[in-house]
């Protein structure tokens, strides 16, 4: 069937917003009709060439969504029509090793490995621009009125759980708080350092209060992100420099955890550095390819640990439903995170503004 959607075409260009064809989901896959997607910063280094899982166009961006399930292929048992749903990142297969062990955001399933290259299990895509096959954004693509994932991916929720803010739990949020929870396991009591207080940086401030941290660091460029940085929870603030005086002068010796939400290599080795003896620091953000990372190895020596992590090291269908009810319960602040919402026309108003740094997330709905 013909859908409306926003199609990359080339890199470094505005996305076009067009007709385009959406197959109807083969077995095990699931159609959605999406109602809101957010704008990422990594649709946005995707657009730039920058991504190395968006190589080719046409292609289609979004990957932080929730909506309707609006038909199912055969054998799908986990959703049905009408069933709202949150699009999930990763949809683990349950079955690998990787999934053995409990790491599901690491799932090595042939599915999982085809939707992060963009297409079904297959190596087909469901969606055709003129007859080309356009790539999704791991395996999603919601700047588009409709997706067919596969079925992990599709996380239910009740229906009274506003779309318009439950699509941000699939990235933005599960990324902020997984880091928080499931990667550093920031223990109450604990001083956190977060820098970067974009629509990630201000969710690790968010998981750290939702973890027990009393003291909360933000640190950014922009006064204004940390001031939002302290509506969510920081209790202090700082500009982003010379960050182990700055923090050491708030805590001495330093944080017991830091964030590194900008991607920036320079920036993580002194969030690293504002880590006291024992400290954890976790890279959040992602950082460019083939620049190095410089830390002072006598540091990482007092038992300090740096982690990465993969879009918090999120289990979907662990954390996404438990971040529906700390929403619910009004722990976790969602509204807070949207700046704008903007139909699919305005997707690259939209991306501008991002980039400019103007706003939090920008979220896309459809009616
Ligand atoms: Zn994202």
């Amino acid at each position: 069937m013909l859908m409306r959607a926003a199609v990359l075409t080339g890199f470094n260009a505005p996305m076009e917003v067009r007709e385009v064809e959406i197959a109807d989901p083969e077995p095990g896959e699931v159609r959605v009709r999406i109602a809101a997607s957010g704008v990422c910063g990594s649709d946005i280094k995707a657009l730039d060439g920058k991504s190395p899982v968006v190589r080719q166009v046409p292609f289609v961006l979004g990957h932080e969504s929730a909506g309707v399930v609006e038909s199912v292929g055969a054998g799908v048992t986990a959703v049905k029509p009408g069933d709202h749903v949150i699009v999930a990142m990763n949809g683990a297969c349950g079955r690998c090793r990787n999934c053995g062990r409990g790491a599901f955001h690491l799932c090595s399933g042939p599915a999982r490995v085809a939707a992060v290259m963009g297409t079904m299990r297959d190596g087909t895509t469901r969606v055709t621009v003129d007859g080309a096959a356009a790539r999704t954004m791991i395996g999603i693509g919601s700047f588009a009125e409709f997706v067919v994932v596969n079925e992990p991916m599709c996380v239910k929720i009740p229906d009274d759980a506003p779309l318009d803010v439950m699509c941000l739990l699939a990235c933005g949020v599960v990324t902020g708080i997984g880091a928080v929870l499931n990667v550093a396991q920031v223990t109450p009591g604990s001083s956190v350092l977060v820098v970067g207080c974009g629509g990630v940086g201000l969710n690790v401030v968010q998981g750290a209060v939702l973890a027990g941290a009393t003291m909360i660091i933000a640190a950014d460029v922009a006064e204004q992100k940390l001031k939002l940085a302290q509506r969510f929870g920081a209790t202090h603030t700082i500009m982003s420099q010379d960050l182990p005086a700055q923090v050491g002068a708030i805590v001495r010796g330093g944080a017991d955890y830091a964030f590194d939400v900008t991607g920036v290599p320079g920036v993580l080795s002194q969030a690293f550095a504002a880590t006291q003896p024992g400290g954890t620091t976790v890279m959040v953000g992602s950082p460019p390819q083939g620049q190095p990372l410089t830390i002072e190895p006598g540091l990482l020596f007092a038992s300090r640990r740096l982690m990465g992590t993969q879009g918090g090291d999120a289990a979907p269908l662990r954390d996404l439903p438990m971040l529906v009810e700390q929403h619910r319960l009004g722990r976790l602040d969602l509204g807070g995170l949207v700046s704008e919402r903007v139909p699919l026309d305005q997707v690259n108003d939209a991306v501008d503004r991002v980039r400019q740094g103007a706003v939090a997330r920008s979220v896309i709905v459809f009616d």
